[in-house]
């Protein structure tokens, strides 16, 4: 079946032709660690965790090669290392891990590679110094600046005219630049910054810019020419349409033949931190969802569109998950071998259609439940086949509903310890319970049988 995917490129859907399907690669802008990771952060590797999934099912696992970059160097992270008296190395890698555990708990398959920018400053300043070689780039009082009209189709991309770059990019004229669209490639070393932040250059030490890490990180490990390069809507100006312009000017060839960008997210903050206090880092978000109730939710829109991320959204995505993990449960026999239903392939198939996918997913649920026990190893079998694709329903069925019991367990001891208070006429400590309790939703009852808790 073929796999058809909006370019942003073109602005079309288009059916995905790899270079070799031997080889098939793909390039994600990855995060910047200097702290946790947002939950806006994860819409990007999860929805593409997908494709990496579809691709998989479709190439052959061996067959795809999938990069996800972690920049560790950066004007926060040399600011988060002068603020806490850490070296940048400590933070970067703190920061690193606690995003791939946040990851991992959603369910992202680790990418084929990850590079790190700072291991690939060689790369970089090879770009560069092609780049002056060829007159697209030229040495500015502050480091080496990319002269955008010497690239005639830059703008292709975002589709952003020269007027409507030139009065988005901070005009200054000073420093030796040429035009006001001209981006930095090099940035000369700062007084008073760190040196594990500088490097040698034929321009002096310095640090490279951001949008050279991945020019330099993709030729790499992928190719000069990448399938799919994916990330973020707000990546596609300046970022990507500045990696476009370095890639492209250095090597004469595209850069990647399918472009594809995931909408945003919003918060509906309100009603978030009425029932979940910090919920905007993952890392907090875990503490209180599971990591694939979060994944379900990141899923429930189609990628392109925008996401509006509310705890009721979370409420359904855990309903959801139980049905199908029940509808799993009760089919107590071993499943068939078999491929994901049509239904499920064609839907990711299709742009990544995971809302059309999880319908599917829920309709087989629906005849699972009705089916009888000799269709049984069937059902199951797709149903976990499904689930392989979308990254869902892997667990053990039992574990999942005593996921919940032990939650019970939990919220059961918080009660007895409120009345263990009130009981010492503790009643600070019994109001605190209490209050936690509401605020997690959970409404305690006093009656003259003891107390007992319902959520609400
Ligand atoms: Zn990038």
């Amino acid at each position: 079946m073929d796999i058809r995917l909006h370019n942003t490129l073109t602005r079309e859907k288009e059916t995905f032709s790899p270079q070799n399907p031997q080889r098939v690669t793909m390039y994600v802008c990855g995060p910047t660690v200097w702290s946790y990771a947002h939950i806006g952060n994860a819409r990007p590797p999860v929805a593409f965790d997908v494709l990496f999934r579809l691709l998989r099912a479709r190439y052959g696992a061996n067959h795809v090669v999938y990069a996800a970059n972690i920049t560790d160097v950066d004007d926060k992270i040399i600011g988060a290392a002068a603020e806490t008296g850490k070296p940048i190395a400590e933070i970067t890698a703190l920061y690193e891990r606690i995003y791939r555990e946040d990851m991992s708990a959603l369910g992202v398959i680790e990418p084929t590679f990850r590079p790190h920018a700072t291991e690939h400053v060689a790369g970089m300043i090879e770009i560069i110094e092609t780049l002056v070689e060829k007159g697209h780039a030229y040495e500015g009082q502050n480091g080496v600046l990319f002269h955008v009209p010497s690239m005639t189709d830059y703008g292709k991309l975002s589709g952003r005219t020269r007027d409507d770059m030139v009065a988005g990019a901070r005009v200054e004229i000073d420093g030796g630049k040429r035009d006001p669209a001209d981006f930095a490639l090099w940035k000369a070393a700062k007084p008073g910054e760190p040196p594990e932040a500088r490097w040698p250059s034929p321009w002096g030490e310095g640090r490279p810019g951001w949008h050279i890490e991945c020019s330099a990180m993709a030729k790499a490990v992928l190719g000069e020419t990448l399938d799919i390069h994916a990330g973020g809507l707000d990546l596609i100006f300046p970022h990507h349409e500045n990696e476009i312009a370095q890639s492209e000017c250095a090597h004469g060839k595209p850069m990647a033949n399918y472009w594809l960008h995931n909408g945003f997210l919003s918060m509906d903050s309100e009603k978030m931190s009425k029932s979940l206090g910090n919920v905007k880092l993952v890392h907090d978000l875990l503490k209180e969802w599971d990591g694939e109730t979060l994944r379900l939710a990141l899923m429930s829109g189609h990628y392109r569109q925008p996401l509006d991320f509310t705890a009721s959204l979370l409420t359904q995505s855990k309903a959801t998950l139980d049905r199908l993990y029940n509808a799993l449960r009760r089919m107590d026999v071993e499943a068939d071998e078999v491929g994901a239903p049509q239904g499920v392939v064609a839907a990711l198939s299709d742009d990544l259609n995971t809302p059309l996918a999880l319908a599917e997913l829920s309709a087989l649920a629906t005849e699972a439940n009705k089916a009888e026990p000799f269709e049984w190893p069937r059902l199951k079998g797709q149903m976990l086949a499904a689930g392989a694709l979308l990254g869902l329903l892997q667990r053990d069925p039992e574990d999942w509903a005593r996921g919940d019991a032990s939650e019970a367990e939990r919220i059961d001891a918080l009660v007895a310890g409120r009345v263990a208070a009130r009981k010492a006429k503790d009643f600070a400590e019994a109001d605190r319970i209490r209050k936690e309790l509401a605020a997690e939703g959970i409404e305690i009852m006093d009656g003259p049988e003891g107390s007992t808790w319902r959520r609400v």
